[in-house]
């Protein structure tokens, strides 16, 4: 470890670290990318990305085991995810391999910032794809940037595992019904920053959105996606086509089922029906689990387990999920991709 950081105490902020991955998409095919010290994109001011929000991004993590070894956590699916987004908003796709090995060239790149096993801190990757290029009219551009740039995020909870409240709310939504909800877009965020706002003046911790057909049932958090846990034993998570797919709720589903003998299921999930569950949290990349103490819903307080103290299970599945992820805990099958240093 060359550099010294206080690892113990890192943010969720940028850092302009040495290293980072760029390829350019054009005459139909990606040129041979690689790694840059260019932290500046340059790209033409007409680019339809800055314009039209043809952009997509992914987020994931790079985690130092107990070994010293770096490890990403199923970049495959983020590879994927990226596909699909790709696919919806007309831009190419970065191929699975392509996307796996820039990761690991940027978390090898950048080895010396990846935090010690210990910390609780990680190396955050932000994987972007943009379509720039001189075009002005709406339609898909003909060029293509994809970065990935990286940064050492700390544990998103300093004292622990602490739950937070919650606002749900129906003046706004983050997504339409058949809309881009489910692709990993810049645009979802940019209409989510007045509600979240609202709702952090308010002393809650951000929105929770509901479908946006009938704002009945329970959507998402703005960055991470809801779960709750039923007095059976049930771990269950909304399914809806505006919903983000979360790869950390799909992982969540499967321990759920594979690891704590639970019952998992994605299902419609009303929000007059809260009272169901006796737990219940946000998980995402970036949140990993967080716990949900209470919501506000109109003149409505809900508490689910307790507004200061986590539950049994939601700890169970945090420590399932984070061992797996920092490599103390055996790892479904292909979970787990080493970075080789060298
Ligand atoms: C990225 C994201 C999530 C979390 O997805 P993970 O794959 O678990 O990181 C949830 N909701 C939204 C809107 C997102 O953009």
């Amino acid at each position: 470890m060359t550099v010294s950081l206080d690892w113990e105490n890192l943010g969720f902020s940028y850092m302009k670290l040495p290293y980072r991955y760029l390829a350019t998409y054009k005459d139909g095919k990606w040129q041979e990318g690689g790694l840059t010290e260019d932290a500046t994109l340059h790209l033409s001011e007409s680019s339809p990305a800055l314009h039209y929000g043809q952009q997509a991004f992914e987020g994931l993590k790079a985690y130092r085991t107990k070994d010293g070894s770096i490890q990403l956590f199923r970049p495959d699916q983020n590879a994927e995810r990226l596909q699909r987004t790709a696919d919806r908003l007309l831009m190419p796709q970065v191929p699975t391999d392509m996307f796996v090995e820039a990761c690991k060239a940027v978390a090898r790149a950048n080895s010396d910032y990846v935090p010690p096993y210990g910390t609780g801190g990680t190396l955050y990757l932000r994987p972007l794809l943009i379509g720039v290029g001189d075009i002005i009219g709406v339609k898909p551009a003909d060029e293509y940037i994809f970065t990935i740039f990286a940064m050492p995020v700390g544990n998103y909870f300093k004292g622990g595992l602490a739950p937070t409240n919650f606002l749900i709310q129906d003046q706004y939504d983050r997504a339409a019904p058949h809309g881009t909800g489910a692709a990993k877009v810049g645009g979802n965020y940019a209409a989510s920053l007045l509600p979240g706002q609202y709702a952090k003046k308010q002393g809650f911790s951000d929105v929770i959105y509901l479908d946006p057909a009938t704002h009945t049932k329970i959507e998402e958090v703005g960055s991470a996606n809801f779960f709750g846990i039923t007095k059976n034993n049930e771990f269950v998570t909304p399914i809806s086509p505006s919903i983000l797919p979360s790869i950390t709720k799909y992982s969540l589903l499967y321990l759920a089922d594979h690891r704590l003998g639970m019952k998992a299921i994605e299902r419609e999930v009303l929000v007059d029906d809260l009272a169901e569950f006796v737990e219940a949290g946000a998980c995402g990349t970036a949140a990993v689990i967080s716990p949900i103490g209470g919501v506000q819903h109109g003149d409505d307080f809900h508490v689910f387990y307790s507004e200061t103290e986590v539950g049994p299970v939601t700890r169970k599945l945090y420590e399932e999920l984070t061992g797996i992820q920092f490599g103390d805990i055996e790892a479904p099958e292909g979970w787990i991709v080493k970075v080789d240093e060298n």
